[in-house]
């Protein structure tokens, strides 16, 4: 008999920062008092940091999707042209949200596993000067893709559309700046790299959105973005806001300053080209060799086998959940997280696990193998190192 400690090795939820668990215990706040003022005002200060912009930053009581759909329902009016850039189950989300309010949508699509390119969005662009918007994902979950924000940035910012990104698993995984790149909206939520449970979003809008929002027509209540800032102002949430999620929140945003934005996106991907390396030493395939994400990197079951049976035996066997493929990507891949609060011990653990799992399958892979590989990794980048990581409490 052995123990099997749960582990969470998913790209959202995603382990919990303990400093914010603890936090979130003080729970018995009323979120109008000067007290709960000062801590949301100081959240939404910290937000702006660690997103490093100079653009507002709003939190809004919602899973991440709430914010998807705020940026619709406050920035368009009914039957206006956007173009969706999507290359996987979330870019399909923006797609049906946007057809869900009546746009005209224009499909950008690029195969599982790969990325719209810039010059796409371009040629789009320049067919349909009148888009209002273009929709993408900095960061597919669903195949473990990055779209290049950045060029795609430059090519926005010179029409009347709006940028809107769902950077869900993109915020703390890769560079994201905001205001040189033009990225009018900027989406992240609370189960992803900021290390709290699910339950909160967080917008950042640029002045061309807010202009934008005082013409636009489609009907919203819950999520109205211009009221919402006038609440954020005076510390206020327009509704009442998941209080305990705010107070972890907080926690995890000093813990980020402390650290740095640009080191938790390091770590994410050393741990993401880890465990690239790994899949090499063990000869599985990569699902998006060309564009990896940091995020969360999805691998190609061995032929032959299901990769339901591989997320099966982590949970049965170690305890540790990790995500299948999602819709048609079901069965064929599996997909390891790298965001947040995880660190080289629990790729350790991770890859030896999955190794006992495929040998255990009948798949030839040699024992140790990928262990030694995310080894060598640990050890190529570590020494180095000067100022190492401060511990996390
Ligand atoms: C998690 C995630 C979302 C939001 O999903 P919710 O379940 O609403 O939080 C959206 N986009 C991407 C890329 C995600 O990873």
């Amino acid at each position: 008999m052995h123990l099997k400690k749960p582990r969470l090795m998913t790209p959202g939820p995603t382990p919990i920062h303990p400093a914010a668990l603890q936090a979130m215990l003080g729970a018995e706040i009323h979120h109008r008092t000067q007290d709960f003022r000062n801590l949301y005002l100081s959240v939404l200060a910290d937000l702006k940091t660690v997103l490093g912009t100079a653009n507002d930053v709003l939190v809004l009581t919602a899973s991440g999707t709430g914010a998807m759909e705020a940026s619709i329902t406050n920035c368009f009016s009914p039957g206006d042209k956007v173009i969706v850039c999507t290359a996987g189950k979330f870019g399909e989300r923006w797609v049906e949200l946007a057809h869900a309010y009546g746009l005209e949508v224009n499909v950008l699509q690029a195969p599982y596993g790969q990325a719209v390119a810039p010059h796409q969005l371009e040629i789009a662009l320049s067919q349909n000067p009148d888009a209002k918007g273009v929709f993408v994902q900095a960061s597919e979950s669903s195949t473990g893709a990055v779209h290049d924000v950045h060029a795609m940035g430059e090519l926005v910012k010179l029409t009347d559309a709006l940028f809107i990104v769902d950077a869900i698993t993109g915020v703390g995984t890769m560079p994201l700046e905001i205001d040189p790149w033009g990225l009018d909206i900027v989406i992240g939520g609370s189960q992803k790299a900021l290390m709290i449970p699910p339950g909160l979003a967080f917008v950042s809008i640029s002045p061309k959105a807010w202009a934008r929002m005082q013409t636009a027509r489609l009907p919203r209540y819950y999520f109205d973005l211009l009221r919402e800032k006038k609440n954020a102002a005076k510390g206020e949430s327009s509704w009442t806001p998941a209080t305990s999620l705010i107070l972890g929140l907080a926690e995890v945003l000093k813990y980020v300053k402390t650290l740095s934005m640009q080191r938790l996106i390091e770590n994410a991907q050393h741990l993401a080209a880890a465990t690239r390396v790994a899949a090499k030493a063990l000869n599985l395939e990569l699902f998006a060799p060309d564009c990896p994400s940091a995020a969360v990197t999805s691998i190609r079951a061995p032929a032959g086998l299901d990769s339901g049976v591989i997320v099966k035996e982590f949970r049965q066997r170690f305890g540790s959940v990790i995500a299948n493929g999602q819709g048609e990507m079901q069965g064929q891949i599996f997909r390891i997280a790298h965001l947040g609060y995880f660190d080289f011990p629990d790729l350790f653990a991770l890859i030896a696990e999955l190794e006992l799992i495929l040998e255990g399958q009948g798949a030839l892979v040699p024992l140790g193998a990928g262990v030694r590989a995310v080894q060598e990794y640990y050890a190529g980048i570590a020494l180095p190192e000067k100022n190492p990581a401060p511990a996390h409490v």
